[in-house]
């Protein structure tokens, strides 16, 4: 055991003052140098600490960096580090050596680096700061307000100004306390001259040294103020611009310059600007200081200040006065989380948090509230979804049965796969076995990769169900896929003897009414089939397990229809976009969460490039050798019909433009959405079989085209799909043994969007390509559809906040562990279901 290792930063709710900041800092480097020491000492063996080995500890420590600010400090050095030590363990001694050695020198350049920054540190400023404690004193004022009160009883708010108000959506002073800043200006970073740099906001204590004005010489309604300042580092200009008639008269100027005499303190904070002449603030916030001892009459310079979104006639003075005024009543509202909790988590109570958002004293007190209130938001949302998982527990469900041997109908069906399964595919199958003989019923999330082999997953959950006298139906989101898997199951149902039905929209009327009986009478054992599934009058003998494939292009209410059939059977969802851990706690925090993380053998990586628009003749070059040697291809496109405003190829243009002119050589055929249903199976047929050489197509074929012959696939307008959709697009290649390629071509515009498009050149990984994704082009986009079901958080962001997403995860667990039904916590229940109210998502989540 290493002490070395404890990370030993303690928190306080006192204010850091610089001395108590360094004092941090000194620790935070001590602690790291100790432990490098340590593991020097006992050379270089990666020691085990009390819960870490070194090397875990470190990359841990450099990436959480001090908890104090080190103003400019370039900490990049210290990350890349951090990284290296992520291969610590698999380096050889020397090399131990060498980054050690180095993160050494790192941490004296640190230390040196604040050494010098004491030194230099600029003039003290005294900022008079609206502390809770001077703002509750004015609760006791002649009005009485509290936060139900609405916004026009707050004195000086007049009738024509709370309208105003409202447009917004503020009508009582709670709305205005839950209304967050959209951003900060921060003017708290307090510098000396020479340490200022061009787009920092800063606030500088200097003398007044010139000081002249004058009319602007291309503009008569404008006249200038320019100061010019000193501090003992060097100096900058100052200028002030009067517009207006009466402003910019001459005669106002010159009594505005002599407020600022020359050898007047004066504070400034504002924007710094540099050109060929120096550096310069233009009309900054500035206030002449008499005596360095006296408190700053402004409540703006050297304060963080919150931005707002606004509506028209509301100024942000005015707005940022209103909140001032009212925050003290932020002393009443209450905490539902006991201060055991938010200590353990490090988080500032609920009426701190609401105080300095929108009055933050520093960027850590500001980054304390941003936290806490993120982690409510959270720790509600998983609040609800654990409850919903609980109380769905608790209902009966069929209890399978496992039978783990060779006639039993999964042991015969793996028993006649060409393969075996991968190791993910066994542990996962043990996953899903271990729900099902249970009598709570399985809610079960599959994620895995395009290619990683769920089908065959689906298939042993199915059969088990089977075997143990239930029924199960496979849902999938499109026909075309409804139909693989049918022709999937059908391959092995000679040997398996069960029947097995398909049922889309498209089965004829007599058809469906045959599959329908024997529904009901249970002599059909799996249904296969899209929504149509689910319509009312499909009813089961005994349902014991539905498979839902692709689960996120279904709406969530559909996923809510079929749980709400009767009795609750098992559901095993499946999906290949694997959405980015952040949005599946926050989307299906109800569900447990199984991962494919490995591909079957013998798949060789595709070979993703990014085409421009004059790289097409390479492209088509390509194609043709491919198909001479035997290969097939895909060409994929955006949408079906000309769309004159977006420019985009239609399916049909472009199938006709390649079947005549570029490829009259081959057969190429066509695939959309708005095809009959028989008329896909033929085209989709063919293609299996090998009699066309390209198919054409539009999105339909993003999920279930089984075509291992495959080895091209040329998308256009690569630049119009999201990421994840493109890595599943791209996933109908590569399932065979030969090199595959994926030819994203582009419109060759925006710098941005080829970036965006490299991701999936130098990633094959479905999880990182979505999580890049997310960051790209955020939630709502990623899964596709307006009515995602996400929540709309007023402040957290599930790109940003993703690890305290997971602490409010564990913690809505630990809370309702200990109290089932939170009926012992009113106020949670309570705040629950205002945040229901307020984000609408009642029908929408799951
Ligand atoms: P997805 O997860 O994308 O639905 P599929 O279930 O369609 O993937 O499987 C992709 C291909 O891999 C199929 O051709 C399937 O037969 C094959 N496959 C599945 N599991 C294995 C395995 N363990 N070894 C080899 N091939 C496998
Ligand atoms: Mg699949």
């Amino acid at each position: 055991m290493v002490e070395g290792y404890n990370k030993n930063i303690t928190s306080s709710d006192s204010k850091p003052t610089p001395d108590r900041q360094s004092s941090e800092l000194t620790t935070w480097i001590r602690s790291l140098q100790q432990a490098l020491t340590v593991e020097v000492d006992h050379g270089f063996i990666n020691i085990q600490g009390r819960t870490n080995k070194f090397s875990n500890f470190v990359t841990g420590y450099l990436l959480s960096g001090p908890s104090t600010a080190v103003n400019e400090f370039d900490f990049s050095r210290l990350q890349e580090l951090a990284l290296d030590y992520e291969k610590y363990q698999t380096m050889s001694t020397d090399d131990r050596r060498k980054i050690i050695v180095q993160t050494r020198q790192a941490l004296h350049t640190l230390f040196k680096y604040k050494e010098g920054e004491e030194r230099a540190e600029p003039n003290k400023l005294k900022i008079r700061r609206s502390q809770e404690s001077t703002l509750h004193k004015r609760s006791s004022s002649a009005y009485s307000l509290s936060l139900q009160s609405t916004i026009s009883s707050v004195k000086g708010v007049g009738s024509k100004q709370a309208e105003r108000l409202s447009t917004l959506g503020l009508i009582l002073i709670r709305d205005l306390i839950n209304y967050f800043p959209r951003d900060y200006v921060d003017y708290s970073s307090l510098k000396t001259i020479d340490k200022t740099q061009a787009g920092q906001n800063v606030t500088i204590v200097a003398k007044v040294r010139r000081c002249s004005s004058f009319k602007s010489p291309k503009n008569p309604n404008l006249a200038i103020l320019e100061l010019f300042i000193k501090d003992k580092t060097g100096g900058m200009k100052i200028t002030r611009f009067f517009a207006g008639r009466r402003s910019s008269s001459i005669a106002y100027v010159k009594s505005q310059q002599s407020l600022y005499p020359v050898g007047a303190t004066v504070a400034v904070s504002g924007l710094v600007k540099e050109s060929k002449y120096g550096k310069s603030l233009n009309d900054p916030l500035i206030e002449i200081i008499d005596s360095p001892n006296d408190y700053l009459k402004s409540r703006t310079i050297g304060q963080i200040l919150p931005v707002y979104s606004l509506t028209e006639g509301i100024t942000a003075d005015k707005f940022r006065d209103l909140i001032q005024s009212i925050l003290y009543l932020t002393s009443n509202i209450k905490d539902p989380l006991p201060k055991e909790t938010l200590n353990r988590l490090d988080l500032p109570n609920r009426k701190e948090a609401f105080f300095h958002i929108h009055n933050p004293e520093n960027s850590m007190t500001l980054a304390k509230a941003k936290r806490r209130i993120v982690f409510d938001e959270f720790l509600l949302l998983q609040l609800s979804l654990l409850l919903r998982r609980d109380l769905h527990k608790k209902s009966d469900s069929p209890q399978l049965s496992i039978e783990p041997n060779i006639n039993s109908l999964v042991g015969k069906f793996l028993s006649i796969l060409p393969f075996s399964l991968t190791n993910a595919q066994r542990r996962v199958l043990k996953e899903i076995e271990s729900d099902i003989v249970k009598a709570e019923p399985m809610s079960r999330l599959l994620q895995g990769d395009v290619g990683s082999g769920k089908t065959v997953i689906a298939i042993s959950a199915l059969l088990t169900a089977v075997q143990s006298g239930w029924q199960g139906a496979f849902m999938a989101p499109t026909e075309v896929l409804a139909s693989q898997h049918f022709q999937t199951l059908s391959k092995w149902i000679p040997q398996l003897e069960i029947n097995v039905d398909l049922l889309t929209g498209s089965t004829p009327k007599s058809r469906r009414k045959q599959i329908l009986t024997d529904l009901v009478n249970g002599s059909t054992k799996i249904l296969v089939g899209t929504h149509a599934l689910f319509e009312d009058p499909v009813v089961f003998e005994r349902l014991g397990l539905v498979v839902v494939d692709e689960q996120h292009r279904f709406g969530v209410k559909q996923r809510n229809k079929l749980l709400n059939k009767g009795l609750q059977p098992h559901l095993l969802t499946m999906t290949a976009t694997p959405i980015p851990r952040t949005l599946a706690l926050t989307l299906h925090g109800d569900l447990d969460v199984s991962q494919l993380d490995e591909l079957p053998p013998g798949r060789t990586p595709i070979n993703t490039q990014l085409i421009s628009p004059n790289e097409k003749k390479y492209a088509y070059d390509l194609i043709r050798s491919e198909i001479k040697k035997g290969h097939q291809i895909y060409v994929v496109l955006p949408l079906i019909e000309e769309s004159e405003k977006l420019e985009l190829s239609s399916a049909v243009d472009v199938h006709y433009q390649l079947s005549t002119e570029i490829f009259s050589e081959f057969n190429v055929e066509l695939l959309h959405g708005k095809m009959k249903s028989v008329e896909k199976q033929e085209v989709i047929q063919n293609f299996i079989n090998k009699k066309s050489d390209i198919l054409v197509s539009t999105t339909v074929i993003e999920v279930g085209v089984d075509v291992p012959n495959a080895s091209v696939m040329l998308i256009e307008d690569s630049d119009r799909f999201g990421l994840a959709q493109l890595h599943q697009l791209r996933g109908r290649v590569g399932r065979g043994a030969s090199k595959s390629y994926c030819l994203l071509s582009h419109q060759n515009k925006n710098k941005l969007s080829r970036q965006r498009l490299d991701v999936l050149v130098n990633s094959n990984d479905g999880f990182e390509i979505s999580e890049i994704d997310l960051r790209f082009r955020g939630p709502g986009q990623v899964l596709g559809t307006k009515q995602s079901g996400l929540p709309d958080f007023a402040l957290a962001s599930l790109a940003d906040d993703a690890d305290v997403l997971e602490i409010a995860r564990k913690e809505a667990r630990i809370i309702l562990d200990s109290d089932p039904l939170l009926s012992n916590n009113s106020m949670l229940r309570l705040s629950i279901k205002e945040q229901w109210d307020r984000l609408k998502i009642g029908n929408k989540l799951n």
